[in-house]
Order: structure tokens, then C-alpha cells, then sequence
């Protein structure tokens, strides 16, 4: 591991005045960084601690909605009344994420920047990483690429084919993506809000470009809109064993039902794409609709539009399209059996 200098973070204010040192990174949980540091990947210069940062709060805004500080542990979230109740969709989620231990040191703030499971991307040894080194090729395409992204790799942007084909790894943010989240930032110029659609960012051409926060910005929380899907929420995540595994696909379907026609619904797909993956138009399909196999169909259809598979993926486009039938489904049953934990 390379020397850095560690610094304790007392107020919002002081941390970002450190992170804009150039090569100062946050440290929260540091259940993805420090394993990245002592792999090579990241060889930050200063870590600013800011677990100290008065950021652990969950909290109901006036409008209904939830506001989530970037410090509130995942196991805290995935406990606390408000979201078990009115957001179980994110609670599902947050349980089918890591271990217990995992859960208690990641952060939520964290769980948003964690990087790439991609091997070629965590072991140094492979020089070839347009996303770690620009410009070195990707030995995903042509490698072993079993957990790869089958969407979004070709995004506007890249000229000359995929750049990278990683994918996003977070369970928690594709439920956020589904609830329609916001993530609110601040920085040297003021605090702001990102739409949670807008939060990572596709590889296209800079794949070391992975969201629109700025490097001296420091996520402060995440808000969630009022609740739609308290009684209707299921997250389904496919993986190659039942605990500890990151997901090959995962689906946070919630829908607001009116006798047995849905209302509204919010649908996102997760380790298929270097962001959580959401249409509106697959959501829309589903509107006003009885809650029923032909339109989970045609949802999954529209998600999946324009998937591309490779030598060890390809299987994820057929598994993903049932994956999003069968979340539908069971979220249209108001069941919770079989959310893994
Ligand atoms: C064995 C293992 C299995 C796992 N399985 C899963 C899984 O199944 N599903 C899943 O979703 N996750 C899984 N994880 C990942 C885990 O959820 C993440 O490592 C964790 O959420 C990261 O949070 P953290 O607080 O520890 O982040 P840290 O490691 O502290 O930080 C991660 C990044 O975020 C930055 N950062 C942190 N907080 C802020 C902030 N407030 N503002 C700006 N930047 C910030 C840091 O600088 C760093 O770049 C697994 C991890 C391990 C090690
Ligand atoms: S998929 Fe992305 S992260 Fe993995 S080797 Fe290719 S460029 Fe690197």
C-alpha cells in the first residue's frame, strides 16, 4: 500500500475544503476503498475521515417523502421503521446486499460510489482497463466476462465500440433507481441535487468517469419522493450462490395497484449495465393495465431492448426479461416470500 496522510473530518464545510486537494478521497465505511487501496487500484494521497460528520439520520420530510443521510449504515437503513414500511423495496434490497458485517460498516453515501466488481478492473496484474488505466484496452470483451454488462455499454460517445463493459454492483441503488431518488451533493460552489437517473454514468468513451459528482463534492444524503409502493415492492436478485454474491441480475419492481389495474410503477434492473437500468417506458406499458404476465412482458421486452450479450453473458438478457416478470409478479401479490437475505 502507498503512504497517504489521514485526516479526521469534524463538519461538512471542513471535509470538502480537504477533498479539494488533488488525490484526497473520503474515507466512510471503507469496505470497497480499503480493499481497493491495497490492491493497487486506488492510491489516494489523503483520506479524509468523515465518519464523524453529523450525516446518520433518517428522517420524513414535509412532503411525506424520506430524507437519508450519506452516513446511515446499510444494516441501519434496511432496519429503520420508515423504510421497512413505506420503502420495502429498498430494505429488501439493502438485506440482499453483502453480510451482516458488510452491512453494518457500509454507508450509504459509500454504497453509491463503490466501484466495479469487474476482475480485470481489481487485479492490477492486467494491463489492459480503459477504466482504470484510459487508453489500455478492456480485457473484459474478449476475457471472461460472466458478470459483464449486456446493456448501455455502446452508449453515445464511443466511436469506436465498447470501451468497458463493467457493471454497477450496488443491490440499494437499484431500488433507489426504481423509487426515483434524488442525491443531494454539496461542494466549494454550494449544495445540489441529482436526479438519481443522472447520478452514474455509462462508460461511452470515459469510463473512468463513472457519475456527475464532482471530485471536491461530498454526498451529504439521498431523498426519497412520498411512498407508492409500501404494500406492492419485490426485489429479486439472481446470483451464483444464495448469500455473499453479488447479483448476476437483480429487478426492484414496485407498483401501485387500484383493485387489480396498476396505477403507477417503478421498475430497474441491476448488474446488467455500469448503471442501474431504468425506461420509463417499460413502466409505462404497465399503467393502467390489469396486473398480469402480458404486460410484465412486454415491460421486460422494453427493458431489455437492445441488449447485447458476450462468449459468457449473453445467458443474463433471457434471465433478466424473467427476472422481470416474476419481480412483477410477486410485487402484484403484495408477497415478500423468497426476498433473499
Ligand atoms: C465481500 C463483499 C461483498 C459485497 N457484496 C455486495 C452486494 O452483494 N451488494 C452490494 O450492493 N454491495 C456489496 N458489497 C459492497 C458494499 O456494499 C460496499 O463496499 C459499500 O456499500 C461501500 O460503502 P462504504 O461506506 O464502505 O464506502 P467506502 O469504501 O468508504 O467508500 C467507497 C467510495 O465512496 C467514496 N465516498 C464514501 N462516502 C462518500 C461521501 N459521503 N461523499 C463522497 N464520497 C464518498 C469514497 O471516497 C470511496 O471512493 C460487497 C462488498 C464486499 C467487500
Ligand atoms: S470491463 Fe471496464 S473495468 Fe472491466 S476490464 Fe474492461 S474497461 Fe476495465
Amino acid at each position: 500500500m502507498n503512504s497517504f496522510n489521514y485526516e479526521r473530518a469534524a463538519a461538512p464545510g471542513g471535509a470538502i475544503r480537504s477533498g479539494s486537494a488533488h488525490g484526497a478521497k473520503f474515507l466512510a465505511g471503507g469496505t470497497n476503498l480499503v480493499d481497493l487501496m491495497k490492491y493497487g487500484v486506488e492510491s489516494p494521497t489523503i483520506l479524509i475521515d468523515i465518519n464523524h460528520l453529523d450525516l446518520a439520520q433518517v428522517t420524513q420530510n414535509p412532503d411525506g417523502g424520506v430524507a437519508i443521510g450519506a452516513l446511515v449504515r446499510n444494516s441501519d437503513l434496511a432496519d429503520h421503521t420508515l423504510i421497512k414500511n413505506q420503502y420495502p423495496l429498498l430494505s429488501q434490497a439493502l438485506l440482499g446486499g453483502a453480510s451482516p458485517q458488510l452491512r453494518n460498516m457500509a454507508t450509504t453515501g459509500g454504497n453509491l460510489l463503490q466501484r466495479t466488481r469487474c476482475y480485470y478492473f481489481t487485479d492490477v496484474s492486467f494491463p489492459a482497463c480503459n477504466k482504470r488505466t484510459p487508453g489500455s484496452g478492456c480485457a473484459a470483451i474478449n476475457g471472461y466476462n460472466r458478470i459483464h454488462a449486456i446493456l448501455g455499454q455502446t452508449d453515445k460517445g464511443s466511436t469506436s465500440g465498447e470501451s468497458c463493459i463493467a457493471t454497477h454492483p450496488s443491490d440499494m441503488c437499484v431500488a433507489m433507481a426504481a423509487l426515483d431518488a434524488k442525491v443531494e451533493v454539496e461542494g466549494p460552489k454550494g449544495r445540489r441535487t441529482i436526479p438519481f437517473a443522472e447520478f452514474h454514468k455509462l462508460p461511452g468513451a470515459t469510463p473512468w468517469i463513472e457519475t456527475a459528482l464532482h471530485a471536491d463534492e461530498l454526498i451529504v444524503g439521498v431523498t426519497l419522493p412520498p411512498p407508492k409502493f409500501a404494500k406492492n415492492a419485490y426485489y429479486l436478485k439472481a446470483r451464483d450462490r444464495n448469500s455473499y454474491a453479488f447479483a448476476l441480475i437483480s429487478v426492484a419492481a414496485g407498483l401501485e395497484m387500484e383493485g387489480d389495474h396498476v396505477r403507477s410503477a417503478g421498475l430497474a434492473l441491476g448488474g446488467v449495465a455500469l448503471k442501474p437500468w431504468r425506461k420509463i417506458e417499460a413502466e409505462k406499458v404497465l399503467i393502467a393495465k390489469a396486473a398480469g404476465a402480458e404486460s410484465f412482458r412486454q415491460a421486460a421486452e422494453i427493458l431489455l431492448q437492445g441488449a447485447k450479450g458476450y462468449e459468457h453473458n449473453a445467458f443474463k438478457i433471457e434471465l433478466a426479461k424473467q427476472g422481470v416478470v416474476r419481480a412483477l409478479t410477486l410485487a402484484s401479490q403484495g408477497t415478500t416470500e423468497g426476498v433473499q437475505a
